[in-house]
C-alpha cells in the first residue's frame, strides 16, 4: 500500500473538493458577519501559508495566535502547520505572566492577535523574548499581507510526525506545559472524533464551536467536521444565551459543544424568553462534569442530545464520549439517559484506557471500583514541550489525574479528582498561586485553596485560612491583600478561617476540605 504521510492541509484541500461550496459563517469582533466556503478558506489559508513562507522562519518554528473562534482563526488552523510551522494557541483568559510565559516557552516568532486583544498584546510587548513579527487579524493587516499571494493549491509534504499545534495546560502546579500535536495525531483524532459512536459528524451538520479554539484546538471539531464537509459558525468570543441563539436560528446550527457553563447560560436564556432551540440536535458538553439536570432539560424539554465528552489537553483532547449502544438502547428510554446523561462516555477506537488502585493494579469494570485513570494511544501525550523525561510509566501509560470507575458496558464515570486543580467555566484556576499569595498576607499561617461546586462556574475557588497564634484577620483584610496581586476571576468566593487538616504525612488534607465546604456556594 501507498505510504503517503497524514497532513493536515489534506484535511483542507479535501473539504475544498469535494465540499467546495459548503458555507464558513464567521463573526468578527466587531459583530460584523463574514461568509465564505471551504473553497474560499483553502485559497486564503494557501495565501497565508505563502505569506508565512516569506517571512524566512525555519521549518517547525512556532507561530502564536491570540484570538477567538472567527474565519481567520480558523484558517490558521490548516495554513499554519500545512506551511510547516507550528500553532501555538495561546490562551487570552490567563493571567498575562501565564500567556507570556507561554509565548516564550514556545519561543514564537510570530504573534497573530485579534483586533480586541490588542490592549493585551500593547501590556505583553515589553515580557515577549523572541516574537519579531506582530500581525492584527484584521482586514487593514493580517487580509492585506494575505492579498500579496497568488490563490494556489500546492502544498508542502512533510513528515506526519512533525509538529502541528503546541497547546499549554496550566492545570496542576507551577509553570503551564506544552503538549505538541503532530500532523499524525491530529488527522487521526479528527478521523476517529467524527465516527457515528462518537461526535457524529455529517455533510448535513453545522457546527458552531462553543469551546474556545485555543482549547486543545477546539476538541479537534474544524479537522472533523471539514473531513466530513459539515458547514461552520464562529461566534468570535461572543458565548452569551442571546448571541448563540441568533447564530443558532439564523444559520442553522445542528450541532454545538462547550463546557457546561456556556449551556448553564444558553438555558436560562431560553427560559427566560421562552424561546425553543431551533435547529439544534446534539450539544457535546466537556470540561467539567455535566449536571444531569442540564442533559435531562436539553432532551426532554427541547429535543436536543446531550452528549458528554471527557479528555484533556494531553489527550488531543478526546477520550471517551456518551453515546448509546444498542444493548443500552434495550434497557428503555428511562434506563438509557440515566446511563449516557451521567457517564462521562464510552470508550472509543484509538484509546486505551485502565483504572488502577494505588499500588498500580488493574481494576475490574464492574462501575463500583474507582481508580486512577491511565490512558495510551496515538494522540495521547509522549512527553511535554522541551521536557527531557517521558511523561509515562514503564509500560507507556499516561496518567490522567482522573479517579473514575469503568461499568461492564465500557461507560466510564468521573468519581474524583487526584490532581489538586480547580476548574471555572472550562478554564483552570491555579490554587497554588492563590495559596502562595494568601500565604504571603501577613497574620496567615496556613493558607488552603479548594475548588467547590457553584451552580454557575461549576467550581469556584474558597480561600481557607489558619491565622498565626493570636493574630486577629478580618475578610475585608485578606481581599484587599489579594486583589492586587490575582487576576480579578482567580478571587476566591469565600474566605473562611479555620483550623487546616493535614493528612498522615503532614500535607494539606485538601479532601477533608473539598468535602466541609462542598455546599458553601449553593
Ligand atoms: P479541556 O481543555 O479539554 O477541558 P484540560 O486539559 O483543560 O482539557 O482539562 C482536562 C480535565 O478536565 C480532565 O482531566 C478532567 O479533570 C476535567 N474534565 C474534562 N472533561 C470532563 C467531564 N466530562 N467530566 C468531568 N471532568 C472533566
Amino acid at each position: 500500500m501507498q505510504n503517503l504521510p497524514l497532513n493536515i492541509s489534506q484535511i483542507l484541500e479535501f473539504a475544498a473538493t469535494a465540499h467546495g461550496d459548503r458555507e464558513i459563517v464567521s463573526k468578527d469582533c466587531d459583530g460584523d458577519i463574514f461568509q465564505y466556503d471551504y473553497a474560499g478558506a483553502a485559497s486564503r489559508a494557501n495565501a497565508a501559508a505563502q505569506w508565512l513562507g516569506s517571512l524566512g522562519l525555519a521549518s517547525g518554528d512556532r507561530i502564536s495566535s491570540l484570538a477567538w473562534n472567527t474565519h481567520r482563526h480558523f484558517e490558521l488552523f490548516f495554513a499554519v502547520p500545512g506551511a510547516g510551522y507550528v500553532l501555538h494557541t495561546a490562551n487570552p483568559r490567563l493571567p498575562i505572566e501565564h500567556i507570556a510565559f507561554t509565548i516564550n516557552h514556545a519561543a514564537s516568532r510570530v504573534l497573530l492577535y485579534d483586533r480586541n486583544l490588542a490592549e493585551t498584546v500593547e501590556r505583553l510587548k515589553p515580557m515577549l523574548e523572541t516574537v519579531e513579527h506582530f500581525v492584527l487579524l484584521t482586514a487593514e493587516d493580517y487580509d492585506a499581507r494575505l492579498a500579496a499571494f497568488p490563490s494556489q493549491s500546492n502544498w508542502p509534504q512533510f513528515d506526519e510526525n512533525s509538529g502541528a499545534f503546541l497547546c499549554y495546560t496550566s492545570g496542576t502546579t507551577g509553570d503551564p506545559k506544552g503538549v505538541l500535536y503532530s500532523h499524525r495525531s491530529v488527522v487521526l483524532h479528527a478521523l476517529v472524533a467524527g465516527l457515528s459512536g462518537a461526535l457524529d459528524f455529517s455533510a448535513f451538520d453545522v457546527i458552531m464551536p462553543c469551546q474556545s479554539l485555543y482549547h486543545a484546538t477546539a476538541w479537534g471539531l474544524p479537522f472533523a467536521g471539514a473531513i466530513n464537509g459539515a458547514k461552520f459558525v464562529l461566534p468570535c468570543d461572543k458565548f452569551d444565551g442571546a448571541s448563540l441563539q441568533a447564530l443558532i436560528k439564523a444559520e442553522g446550527v445542528t450541532f454545538s459543544g462547550g463546557v457546561p457553563t456556556i449551556w448553564t447560560m444558553y438555558l436560562d436564556h431560553l427560559a427566560r424568553t421562552g424561546e425553543d432551540t431551533g435547529t439544534l440536535e446534539r450539544v457535546v458538553i466537556g470540561g467539567s462534569a455535566v449536571p444531569r439536570a442540564m442533559a435531562e432539560t436539553f432532551e426532554t424539554r427541547y429535543g436536543v442530545k446531550v452528549r458528554q465528552i471527557w479528555g484533556m489537553t494531553e489527550m488531543s483532547p478526546l477520550g471517551v464520549l456518551a453515546t448509546p449502544t444498542p444493548k443500552i438502547a434495550a434497557l428503555g428510554d428511562d434506563a438509557m439517559n440515566e446511563i449516557i446523561w451521567t457517564r462521562q462516555g464510552r470508550l472509543q477506537f484509538g484509546v486505551e484506557l485502565k483504572i488502577v488502585d494505588d499500588d498500580g493494579v488493574g481494576l475490574p469494570h464492574d462501575g463500583i471500583s474507582a481508580g486512577a485513570v491511565m490512558v495510551r494511544g496515538p494522540w495521547v501525550i509522549e512527553r511535554y514541550f522541551r521536557q527531557e523525561e517521558t511523561a509515562l510509566d514503564a509500560e507507556g501509560w499516561f496518567d490522567t489525574g482522573d479517579i473514575a470507575t469503568v461499568d461492564a458496558n465500557g461507560f466510564m464515570r468521573i468519581t474524583d479528582r487526584k490532581k489538586d486543580v480547580i476548574k471555572s467555566g472550562g478554564e483552570w484556576v491555579s490554587s497554588i498561586d492563590i495559596e502562595n499569595v494568601a500565604a504571603a498576607c501577613p497574620g496567615v499561617k496556613v493558607a488552603a485553596v479548594v475548588g467547590v461546586f457553584h451552580p454557575k462556574w461549576e467550581e469556584r475557588p474558597v480561600l481557607v485560612i489558619e491565622t498565626m497564634d493570636g493574630a486577629t484577620l478580618s475578610e475585608t483584610e485578606v481581599r484587599e491583600w489579594l486583589e492586587p496581586r490575582l487576576v480579578k476571576w482567580w478571587m476566591p468566593d469565600r474566605v473562611i478561617f479555620d483550623e487546616i487538616p493535614l493528612t498522615a504525612t503532614g500535607k494539606i488534607d485538601k479532601k477533608t476540605l473539598r468535602l466541609s465546604f462542598a455546599d458553601c456556594l449553593r
